[in-house]
Formats: C-alpha cells, sequence, structure tokens
C-alpha cells in the first residue's frame, strides 16, 4: 500500500509568516514603514473572537501594527460605515479585515463594499472579485490562496491537470476553481446539485474539498495518486463523549489511495491566517508602488 505524501500546513504557514516577517522589517529599514491590519468584530460570536484574537497575535509576531475594532452587536449600519471610511482614509491601516459573519441587521455586501478594495485583505469586494476572475492583479481570498500556495508548492506547475473543486461558496469553492483556472487546470466545480459526484471526483488529479460535511469523501473516490486538499473544518463527537475535527474528505481511506493529502487540523486551516498577513504586506507595498514580496501572491 502507497501512503501519501501529508502536507504540512502548519509548517508551510510557519514558512509564511516567515517570508512575510522578513518583508516587514525591511519595509521598517528601508522606509520606514509599518504595515497595519485593522480587524472590525461586531458582536459576541464565540468562534470569530477565537479568530480575531488569534489574527491579532500573529499580526504583532511579524512585526505588523494590529487595529482591533469591537462593536456592539446592536452597532447600526450608519455607524459601522463611518468606521470603515475612517479607515479606508487612514494611512497607518493598510489591511482592512471585517470579521464575518456580522449580526442579521447588518447587510454584508453592503458593508464589504463599502472597504477601500485595495485595503480588502480578505478578498470579498466585488472589485476583487471582479479582477480575480478577469486575470488581473487582485486581493485574493486568504484560504483558497493558501491552498494554492500548497499545491504549487507541491507540484511546481499545476497547468493541464484535471481538478474538481466540490463546493461553490464566494469564500472558498469559486475563487479556487477561478484560481486554479489561472494556472491552468481544466476545473470542474461541484455542489449540492452535481450528478455522480463520486464519477466527477474519480477524474481529478487536484481535489479541493470545501462542502462542511464531515468525512463526506471516500477513499475510493479519489484517482490513485491525486492530490487532495481538504478544507473543510468539521467537529464531531467521539464515541466517547468528546469531540475532535475532521476535514471533509475521510482521512484514513483518502490517504491510502491519494499522493498526497492536508490534514485536519494542521492543513488548509494555518494557512488562512498566514495568507492574510501575507495579504496585508502585499496591500502595503501596492499603497506605496513599492515591489511586492514574491510568493505571496496568486
Ligand atoms: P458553504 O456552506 O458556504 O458552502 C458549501 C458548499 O458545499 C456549497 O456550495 C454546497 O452546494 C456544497 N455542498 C453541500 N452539500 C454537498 C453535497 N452533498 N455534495 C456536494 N456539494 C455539497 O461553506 P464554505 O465554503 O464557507 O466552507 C466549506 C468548509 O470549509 C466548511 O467546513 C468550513 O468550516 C471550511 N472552511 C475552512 C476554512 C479554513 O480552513 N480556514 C475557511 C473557510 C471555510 P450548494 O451551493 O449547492 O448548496
Amino acid at each position: 500500500m502507497m501512503a501519501a505524501h501529508i502536507i504540512d500546513g502548519k509548517a508551510f504557514a510557519a514558512t509564511v509568516r516567515g517570508k512575510v516577517a522578513d518583508h516587514v522589517a525591511k519595509l521598517k529599514d528601508e522606509h520606514g514603514i509599518t504595515p497595519g491590519l485593522a480587524v472590525v468584530l461586531v458582536g459576541e460570536d464565540p468562534a470569530s473572537q477565537v479568530y480575531v484574537r488569534s489574527k491579532g497575535k500573529q499580526t504583532v509576531e511579524v512585526g505588523m501594527t494590529s487595529i482591533e475594532h469591537k462593536l456592539p452587536a446592536d452597532t447600526d449600519e450608519a455607524t459601522l460605515l463611518a468606521l470603515i471610511d475612517t479607515l479606508n482614509t487612514d494611512p497607518e491601516v493598510h489591511g482592512i479585515l471585517v470579521q464575518l459573519p456580522l449580526p442579521k441587521h447588518l447587510d454584508e455586501d453592503l458593508v464589504i463594499n463599502s472597504i477601500d478594495p485595495a485595503k480588502d485583505v480578505d478578498g470579498f469586494h466585488i472589485s476583487n472579485v471582479g479582477l480575480l476572475g478577469t486575470g488581473q492583479k487582485s486581493m485574493v481570498p486568504c484560504t483558497p490562496l493558501g491552498c494554492l500556495m500548497m499545491l504549487r508548492d507541491y507540484h511546481g506547475s499545476l497547468s493541464g491537470m484535471d481538478a474538481v473543486v466540490i463546493g461553490r461558496s464566494n469564500i472558498v469553492g469559486k475563487p479556487m476553481a477561478q484560481l486554479l483556472l489561472g494556472d491552468s487546470c481544466t476545473v470542474t466545480i461541484a455542489h449540492s446539485r452535481t450528478k455522480d459526484l463520486a464519477d466527477v471526483v474519480r477524474r481529478a488529479d487536484i481535489v479541493v474539498a470545501a462542502v462542511g460535511r464531515p468525512e463526506m469523501v471516500p477513499g475510493d473516490w479519489i484517482k490513485p495518486g491525486a492530490t487532495v486538499i481538504d478544507v473543510g473544518i468539521n467537529r464531531i463527537e467521539k464515541p466517547d463523549g468528546g469531540t475532535r475535527l475532521v476535514g471533509d474528505c475521510d482521512y484514513a481511506s483518502c490517504a491510502e489511495v491519494a499522493g498526497a493529502i492536508t490534514p485536519v487540523p494542521g492543513g488548509v486551516g494555518p494557512m488562512t491566517i498566514a495568507c492574510l498577513l501575507a495579504n496585508t504586506v502585499t496591500a502595503c507595498c501596492r499603497a506605496n508602488g513599492l515591489p511586492e514580496p514574491s510568493g505571496l501572491t496568486a
């Protein structure tokens, strides 16, 4: 039995953070510029609070300035838009991230599209979506950017490979498909209405699973030697009553057939914040007309 190469996202993310830190040091030394990332959190969603805390911590660790704005859950639209406007015009702020989901009374599209696209380090602004879709320089959503970096690192060129992305969300599936297309893969996007998903997945040299259904993809859907990128993060109950995290792929059976696979946890997950930091330093360089760090963009 051939065991798959395990793509170590934790180690890769540390490498990306190292490159970001080096570039931040260079910006400070040579230009007196410190990249700044502003994170806006509205309300008290516990998962969002955890994410925002680790984003802030890692931002500081790579030498950038972290600016956190915590607003109460009942913040009205005008107040939030006014804050974003202030951040848009603040020269010390190079990246702005509004933590999603927002409380129900706020219009997420409206809020995201009020961010200056040049500072939209999540890559969700409609301008960045359009730029990515037309192959122009943009801010690329962090999770798919992390997946692309790992794929390029492992394969070198992705040109001509058959890629299947399972999931068509605006956050992961669609931008992932655009990035793979940009690297000249033949891309199929599967979703909940896809017929014969097993057959579709069996054709793939690259499978990216971004569904949110625990261990949905079994090993017998995987073409021998294919690369499996598992974006899913699902908490399931263990027989002993505790919980554990699993991906959208059944790791044990997929790892028996795949050529390479990302584990959960420790695969795609750690890459997301690393790419947020990468996007922030990229945004800072662009804002100042300086060369971008290589290997940190799409
Ligand atoms: P969404 O719920 O927004 O999208 C899920 C997609 O999966 C939809 O397009 C849906 O299809 C599709 N889908 C649902 N059921 C099936 C099925 N039975 N067969 C095929 N496709 C199906 O999720 P996200 O894209 O936001 O996230 C996906 C997963 O990735 C989650 O587990 C999430 O936790 C994780 N995630 C991890 C991140 C990280 O690593 N840092 C970041 C973001 C997400 P349809 O459109 O037809 O409904």
